[in-house]
């Protein structure tokens, strides 16, 4: 039988100091950890419940930026005013997400940190899996990998990173706040989380007893905004793809040229993948059918499909297109970004 124990955290400190048992984990809305302990892809030995922290205030900042705590729930932050008034983005995307009751658990820390749905990876019955069990192989690369990776995949895993929020939170510029055994750091979104490479296991460079305690959004820098979820059902699905498309203009409507953009898919890697080559195609372009489509062919240069999931190739070009378009026309109508 496996033994485990449960400690509740009185603040950051404290919490830090219990998860230096080896084994520990902590819990938030415990939305995807308790289902992974429920089926034994998860083994650990001590919960450190940090769901009471005074870790869920949403805080403008000095600069115009906001901070969102790692607690806030998923339902917190995408109903809150500032962020509905300046980071629709990200709103939208949280509402992509889950359930009503899901997001009312879920933590905005803990949706950072959730774990691919590769059938292979949450389901022991399948032995293979890099990511479960470091050399052990990966059963989707010869199995039914429509759901997998098209871009920035490794031989050792080719599973997606099922967050809707991360991929919002990738196209607005965030940044991770950690605190841990050796001190406080930040790390910028684009790097917060990693590719297969030959360690799939590690979903992010978080380390051992970090925890996730802010994410701080810089001022609002794009006037058009658009979060498109491509799935196989209307709610309540993970991203077959997904586009978070940002963009800023110079000049009057009807002479608008890109000054910058963010276009941020999901659903094809292992993390949000950030399609630079497709915002350098906009850049001081108006937004033409023609420099759509090249945007669009950009943002999937390099891919690699497998069996299962070539449809994600053209997919992923049309949905970056739509965004785009959306965004665009939104911004005309005079919608919030
Ligand atoms: Fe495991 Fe990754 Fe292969 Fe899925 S794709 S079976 S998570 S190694």
């Amino acid at each position: 039988m496996h033994s485990l124990s449960y400690e509740r955290a009185r603040d950051v400190p404290h919490a830090i100091e219990l998860a230096r048992q080896p084994g520990s984990k902590f819990i938030g809305g415990g939305t995807n950890l308790l289902d992974l302990y429920k089926s034994g892809i998860e083994q650990p030995v001590r919960l450190v419940d940090v769901s009471r922290l005074a870790l869920s205030a949403i805080d403008e900042l000095p600069d115009g930026g906001l901070r969102i705590g790692a607690m806030a729930s998923n339902t917190a932050v995408a109903n809150h005013p500032l962020v509905r008034a300046r980071y629709r983005l990200l709103s939208d995307a949280l509402l992509n997400g889950a359930s009503a009751q899901l997001r009312n658990m879920a933590t905005v820390g803990g949706n950072l940190l959730q774990r691919t749905r590769c059938y292979y990876f949450t389901d022991p019955a399948f032995s293979h899996c890099n990511k479960r069990d470091p050399g052990s192989g990966c059963d989707a690369i010869d199995g039914y990998n429509r759901i997998h990776a098209i871009l920035g995949a490794s031989p050792h895993c080719i599973a997606t990173n099922p967050s809707d929020m991360n991929v919002a939170l990738a196209a607005l510029d965030a940044v991770v706040h950690l605190q841990g055994p050796n001190g406080v750091r930040q790390v910028a979104i684009a790097d917060f989380h990693r590719l297969p490479e030959d360690r799939p296991q590690d979903d992010s460079v978080i380390a051992a007893g970090e925890l996730i305690v802010a994410v701080e959004l810089p001022p609002p820098a794009f006037q058009a905004t658009h979060y498109l979820k491509v799935r196989d059902r209307a709610s309540y699905a993970f991203a077959l793809v997904s586009v978070a498309a940002a963009v800023a203009f110079d000049g009057a409507p009807g002479e608008r040229i890109v000054r910058d953009a963010r276009i941020v898919l999901g659903g094809v890697a292992h993390k949000p993948w950030r399609a630079v080559e497709a915002e350098n195609a906009l850049r001081g372009k108006a937004l033409s059918d023609e420099v759509l489509a090249k945007a669009g062919a950009a943002a999937v240069a390099g891919a690699h499909a497998y069996p299962d999931n070539a449809f994600k190739v053209e997919l992923a070009q049309r949905a970056v297109v739509r965004a785009l378009q959306n965004a665009a026309h939104a911004s005309n109508e005079g919608g919030a970004a």
